[in-house]
């Protein structure tokens, strides 16, 4: 049997106001809140408050409403749509109330619900667009929760977009033909090239690229995001990275993101697997690119989704040549970088004041050949170094900066799973970090961190790296 909800005893309508009077009764904060809700709207606010607060006239005056100084009188609300009593006395409260029914106007008693004909929502205002939460009663706390959740969701251009939607109109439904293709047509301008350009702030862009979509209806325009997914935990994910997750019709994923993470795009999306992870098949860097072009001519929207920052070692430089190459529109969505969440992790602060101004991302893999790379001098010269990938070439990073003058005893934190529940981390100093090279245990993402600022983090959590006993190599085809 489907679930068939409770019957609604308030009702959810949307009333017209333009022009007309709303009369606020209350001269404290309930008015004040009160003016400030139906302040979002267009109707001629009066307020009857002979001893209206501070706030309240400073709120009058800044937005123009009507204030009667002059003590209540039931013929003030004479004319209006909507009354409020907010006067926060009882007695007085109910007077209006009964004043207001007498005139056969609706009216509404703040933190009276029993004396009250409607309820004002908690309002999630992208003015043409309006989200309204009612809760009947179970509290303004959760209509705050869930109006703060609605609020992430949505652009903060929707209201420009629906005001351009307005001015298409009447040339869709002169121009296609109802149903698929004007559906088609919306669908593309709320979440295609139109949305894109709004998003960025180009209106005129957004007119061209719906006038476009007019002439030649279906042809898609394709465009692939790059979003950074953070380190793995979900809430690290940005409002924007969501939002692309929710509007992709194709989410192309490394192996290091997390399903949670995944599982946070449209339902219908398809996802295509990409990275390489424990000897799985996996695409080679050409074969991405290509697949990206291929996706993006067919008019899909593509989130390609890429474990922290996607500039961060995460070969974006190649996928976004390709895209340009192929004439793909295209944009790129920052994410946590592992060595932020690492950082965060062990309270360590990546800079400090009078101990390191200057910080490395590295994978340490340059270390290998014979000359030492620039970042070894800088390191040197104590700036922090975060290394990506490091974990198999921890006793080469560790041999070849102590070589180079590095101080033995320079600190160094690892997290492996940064961000995430399942997380361990361990500290010591550059002589102890070849012990990570055999820890084969270690199955997740790892990140080291060292310089002299570590020192300062929190190792309350952490296990000492030279207390590890070195287990025998076991070859599981991870490498980290
Ligand atoms: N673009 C990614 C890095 C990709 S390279 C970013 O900005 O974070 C992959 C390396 O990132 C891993 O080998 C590991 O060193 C690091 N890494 C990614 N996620 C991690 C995590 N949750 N914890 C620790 N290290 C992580």
């Amino acid at each position: 049997m489907p679930h068939v909800p409770p019957k609604l005893t308030a009702f959810p309508v949307f009333v017209r106001l333009e022009g007309e009077a709303v009369v606020i009764v209350g001269e404290g904060e309930e008015a004040l809140a009160k003016a400030r809700l139906l302040g979002q709207s267009s109707a001629r606010l009066r307020i009857i408050a002979p001893e209206a607060s501070a706030d309240l006239l400073g709120w009058i005056a800044a937005n123009g409403a009507a204030h009667v100084a002059r003590a209540y009188a039931p013929e003030q609300l004479e004319g209006a749509a909507l009354v409020f009593a907010a006067s926060g006395d009882e007695t007085l409260d109910r007077r209006v109330v009964e004043d207001a029914r007498a005139l056969g106007i609706k009216v509404n008693a703040v933190d009276r619900p029993e004396l009250c004909d409607f309820f004002t929502p908690a309002l999630v205002n992208r003015a043409p667009v309006a989200v309204a939460i009612g809760t009947e009663g179970a509290g303004p706390v959760l209509a705050q929760l869930l109006r703060a959740r609605i609020d992430r969701m949505l652009s903060p251009s929707l209201g420009t977009l629906a005001s351009l939607a307005v001015t298409f109109r009447d040339a869709a439904e002169r121009l296609l033909a109802k149903g698929a293709p004007r559906r088609h047509f919306w669908r593309e301008f709320f979440e295609g090239a139109p949305a894109r350009a709004v998003a960025g702030g180009d209106v005129s862009g957004a007119h061209a690229a719906a006038s476009a979509m007019l002439v030649a209806p279906g042809h898609a325009i394709g465009h692939v995001a790059l979003v950074g997914a953070g380190p793995g935990a979900e809430d690290l994910l940005t409002l924007r990275a969501q939002r692309l997750l929710m509007e992709a019709d194709v989410i192309l994923h490394d192996a290091l993101v997390p399903d949670a993470v995944v599982a946070m795009g449209r339902r219908d999306a398809e996802r295509i697997a990409v990275g390489k992870r424990k000897g799985c098949h996996s695409k080679s860097q050409s074969e991405i690119n290509a697949l990206l072009v291929g996706l993006g001519r067919q008019g899909k929207r593509v989130v390609r989704l890429k474990s922290g920052d996607p500039l961060v070692f995460g070969r974006a430089g190649e996928e976004m040549a390709a895209l340009r190459d192929a004439g793909i529109s295209y944009e790129v969505v920052p994410g946590v970088t592992a060595a932020f969440a690492a950082a965060a992790d062990f309270e360590l602060p990546l800079t400090l004041r009078g101990v390191t101004s200057s910080m490395v991302f590295t994978t340490g893999h340059d270390l290998r050949g014979g000359a030492l790379p620039d970042w070894a001098k800088l390191a040197i010269s104590g700036a922090t170094v975060a290394v990506y990938m490091g974990r198999s070439v921890a006793a080469d990073v560790a041999g070849r900066l102590i070589e180079a003058g590095l101080s033995p005893d320079t600190a160094v934190a690892v997290v492996e799973n940064a961000s995430l529940s399942e997380r361990r981390r361990f500290h010591g100093t550059l002589a102890d970090l070849p012990a990570l090279e055999s820890r084969h245990d270690l199955g997740g993402p790892v990140m080291t961190i060292i310089g002299d600022a570590v020192a300062g983090a929190n190792f309350r959590r952490s296990q000492a790296l030279a207390a590890l006993p070195v287990l025998s190599p076991v070859n599981d085809g991870v490498t980290a």
